[in-house]
Parts: structure tokens; sequence; C-alpha cells
């Protein structure tokens, strides 16, 4: 049984769900976020954030968190940093769980984002923000004049391609297979792109360097031959997925599983159940996005509660 009930409970700690907490916070909701093990969220492994509006100079991604994170403090949102591991939005007030404790609730907010997928090699990890990067918008001006590398073969990868050539001498694609699983017409555009050459049937085998990237290793899947190619930066674009495993049978997903928002709003399938930030936007992916539909979440919430007299 739970203590007490909850007036919120934010699921997730990025850039949506702290915004979410500062505006609950401030409206008297008193918020309990639950913020994952993995606190913050995707900005935790960039680097220099250059385009969140109110740092002129730059931010690092972590601080930025940190500093967001103190800001919802501040006004009294509590936190547990634990992963939420069932949910039942069934009936209300809803109830969430965490390992064995349980947790009732009259609205929730998920924020729970989208991860990058990686390729799950050893060197990618520990280059991260060091030249791997699963991100071009973000990380894209650190590049210029470098030779720069993307993996993968959908419209993302053609759309980093493209936006990476903006700052980068040379673009390499390098995609496993000899067809590109991207929209013909964003293909087309990479594919007469001067800057840009794909490189088909190849596999990105390791990362190398010392302190930043250097040098990729790659695999040819038709000859079988491997080389060393120079590169500085590696841009990792091989799909999202969104964190809605818990949710799955409960609220209305995509068929890629994002949360599906009803008209300009945040509200889910579910009333009284709020979703913002990448976990139901896979389009632009900003952190400057998701704390908009964080703050948009807060209010939905803030006025839904008062709707039902809460
Ligand atoms: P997709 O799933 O469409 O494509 C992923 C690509 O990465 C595929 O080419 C796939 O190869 C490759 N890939 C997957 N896993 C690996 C791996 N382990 N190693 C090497 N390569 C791998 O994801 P996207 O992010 O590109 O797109 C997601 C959705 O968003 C799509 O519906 C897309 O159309 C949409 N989108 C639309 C945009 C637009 O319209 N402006 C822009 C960006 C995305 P393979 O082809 O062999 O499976």
């Amino acid at each position: 049984m739970a203590d007490k009930k909850e007036k919120v409970i934010i699921v997730g700690s990025g850039p949506a769900g702290l915004t979410a907490a500062i505006y609950a916070a401030r409206a008297n909701l008193e918020p309990l976020m639950i913020e994952g093990e993995e606190v913050g969220g995707q900005l935790m492994t960039t680097t220099d954030v250059e385009n969140y509006p109110g740092f002129a100079d730059g931010v690092m991604g972590p601080d930025l968190m940190m500093i967001m994170r103190k800001q919802a403090e501040r006004f009294g949102t509590r936190f547990i940093s634990k992963n939420v591991t069932k949910v039942d939005t069934s009936i209300r007030p809803f109830k969430l769980w965490v390992g064995k404790d349980e947790f009732e609730t009259d609205s929730i907010i998920i924020s729970t984002g989208a991860s990058a997928k990686y390729l799950g090699l050893e060197s990618e990890k520990a280059f991260l923000g060091r030249g791997v990067s699963a991100c071009a918008t973000c990380d894209g001006a650190f590049f210029r004049d470098k030779e720069v590398c993307v993996v993968g073969g959908g419209d993302t990868a053609m759309e980093e391609a493209q936006f990476l050539t903006r700052f980068a001498k040379k673009v390499w694609v390098l995609h496993r297979r000899e067809e590109f699983r991207a929209s013909k017409i964003m293909a087309e555009r990479v594919l007469k792109n001067e800057k840009i050459e794909v490189m088909w049937n190849t596999e990105v085998k390791e990362i190398l360097g010392t302190d930043k990237v250097e040098s990729i290793r790659v695999f040819n899947t038709k000859t079988q031959e491997e080389k060393i190619m120079p590169m500085e930066g590696v841009f990792i674009a091989i799909g999202h997925k969104p964190n809605t495993e818990i949710f799955k049978g409960q609220l209305e997903l995509n068929d890629v599983g994002y949360i599906i928002t009803k008209d300009k709003s945040t509200y889910t399938s579910v009333e009284g159940v709020f979703a913002a930030g990448d976990v139901q936007d896979h389009v632009y992916r900003q952190a400057v996005s998701a704390a908009g539909t964080g703050c948009m979440a807060a209010i939905d919430a803030e006025r839904w509660l008062e709707a039902q007299g809460e």
C-alpha cells in the first residue's frame, strides 16, 4: 500500500520532466519525480550544448541538467533515483511501483524520453562525447573542416549526413547493406551531394583514438576486407527507441512505440496521464522542445486536476 496519494508523479528526469517539475512545483502540486537510474537523460552523454537558449557561451550537457534539477528542487520537487518498474493506469488513483514500493497518484506526467540506439561496441561507449555522437544537430558544429561519418541507412542518417555537410570537410555514410532504407527523396539528396560519399555493405567494427576519435576500423561484408579509415567524428544514426516498455498495453502508442498525444496538447489516451518530451516526439528531439512540452504537461495536469476538483 502507498503511504499517501500524490497529486502528480513525473516519470523521467530529462529536460521535459524537470521543466514539468519546475512548473508543477510552482503551482503547488508538490511533484514527486521518479527520475530513473540514468538521471538527466540523453543530455548527460553530450558535452557542449550551444543551442539551449540562455547560455550565450554554451553549457555542458550534464551541467545544464544539474541546474535544471536544482531549480526543480528549489520549489520543492522530491526525487527518487530509481526506475519505475510497473504502472497501472486502468483505475484512478493511478498506481506506480518502484520494485516493491507502491505509489498512488491523481495524475502522471511521462517524460521517460527515447534512447538513441548504438552499435554496441566497447570503443563506441568509450568515445561518447569525444568524437562519437548520436545527434548531428547537437554536435555537428564541433566538426568544422573535419572528416566525419554517419552510420545508418534510414531517414535520420540521410538527414544527419546532409546537415553535417554544412560543417565537415567530408561526410561518409556507412551502411550495412547496399540499399538505403530511407525515403527516395532523402536518399537521392545524399547521393547527389558532392561532399558525401557512401560506403555500402560496411560495418564499423572499432573506433580508435587516444583522447578522441582518430580513426575507425571497418569491415566490408561482401569482400570480407577490413581497413582503417582516418575519421574525427562518428555519428550513429541507427534509430531511437522510445522508453515506453512499462506503458505498453496501457496507453495508446504509435506503431514504433511513441506515446500518442492529442492534438496540440500533452493529453494521452488516458485522462490524467500526460506525456512530454522525446517519449512522444520523434521529429524534433531537442532539449528546448522537450522542455517546452514539459511546461505544457505541467499546465495541462494542473488544469485537469483543478477541473476534477483536486
Ligand atoms: P530507421 O529504423 O528507419 O533506420 C535505421 C537504419 O539504421 C537502417 O538503415 C538500419 O539498417 C540501420 N541499422 C539499424 N541497426 C543497425 C546496426 N546495429 N548496425 C548498423 N546499422 C543499423 O530509423 P531512423 O531513425 O532513420 O528513422 C526512424 C523513423 O523516423 C522513420 O520512420 C523515418 O522515416 C522517420 N524520420 C523521418 C524524417 C523526415 O521525414 N524528415 C527524418 C528522420 C526520421 P537496415 O536498413 O539494414 O535495417
